[in-house]
């Protein structure tokens, strides 16, 4: 049943895996474990990891898998609810480390939300983020009430230093290079859904519903 498995976004960047996630765990109670996140707050916190990573995020290239895993390991235990695994797994190699290592089992469902990759890159340079709140804007589609502020806590918003055009492309590039090779693994598995991610984030979002089947289910049931 589709409220029992754990969730695996795959997308761009930008293709609102993160902002339909944030619903679901509002909603459905779902957790939420974005690996880009995990890697800012070890950056944040000037940990030996974030000092390591911090140049590798910032020029838009891949992590290495095991640092990510080891890292995605310490923050999720997936017997402990259902997640919704957002960044991860971004190769091959990384979707047959998180069966293994992490769901050996569970229900899993796949979603890739696919996107014409050219209207990203305007989508991405719009962004900005609120790190606290978790939050996503965009200036001009989806734009805080105050300039500049998250609508939920205030904070300052954030521009990320790898949402510009030129970090953009390479981590296009990247998703480009590894996205078939993910959705071959999960279209064999017979768990993958595609959601037509260029639509406007409430169809996304019908889309997403429906294609979990969560559509007309009651949010305040606890599951
Ligand atoms: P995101 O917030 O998911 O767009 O991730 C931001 C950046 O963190 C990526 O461009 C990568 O540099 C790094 N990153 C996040 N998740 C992974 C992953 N699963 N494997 C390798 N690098 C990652």
């Amino acid at each position: 049943m589709a409220r029992q498995s754990q969730l695996i976004f795959l997308g761009a960047p930008g293709s609102g895996k993160g902002t339909q996630a944030n619903y679901l765990v509002k909603n459905f109670g779902y957790k939420h474990v974005s690996t880009g996140d995990l890697l800012r707050a070890e950056i944040g916190k000037g940990s030996s990891l974030g000092m390591r990573v911090k140049g590798i995020i910032d020029a838009g290239h891949l992590v290495d898998d095991m640092t990510v895993l080891d890292l995605l390991k310490a923050n999720c235990d997936t017997s402990s609810g259902h997640f919704i695994f957002d960044g991860f797994p971004r190769t091959l190699n990384q979707a047959k480390l998180l069966d293994e290592q992490l769901l050996r089992g569970c229900a899993t469902q796949a979603v890739y939300f696919k996107m014409d990759l050219e209207a990203l890159v305007q989508r991405i340079t719009n962004r900005r983020v609120a790190p606290k709140s978790g939050m996503i804007y965009n200036l001009l589609t989806r734009p805080p009430k105050r300039p500049g502020i998250c609508d939920v806590s205030g904070e300052p918003l954030i521009h990320r230093k790898d949402d510009t055009e030129e970090v953009i492309r390479n981590r296009i590039d990247v998703f480009k290079a590894t996205i078939d090779e993910m959705v071959e693994f999960y279209t064999q598995k017979g768990i993958l859904k595609v959601i037509n991610a260029n639509a406007e984030e409430n169809a996304i979002r019908e889309n997403l519903l429906s294609a979990l089947g969560l559509n007309g289910v009651n949010k305040d049931l606890p599951y």
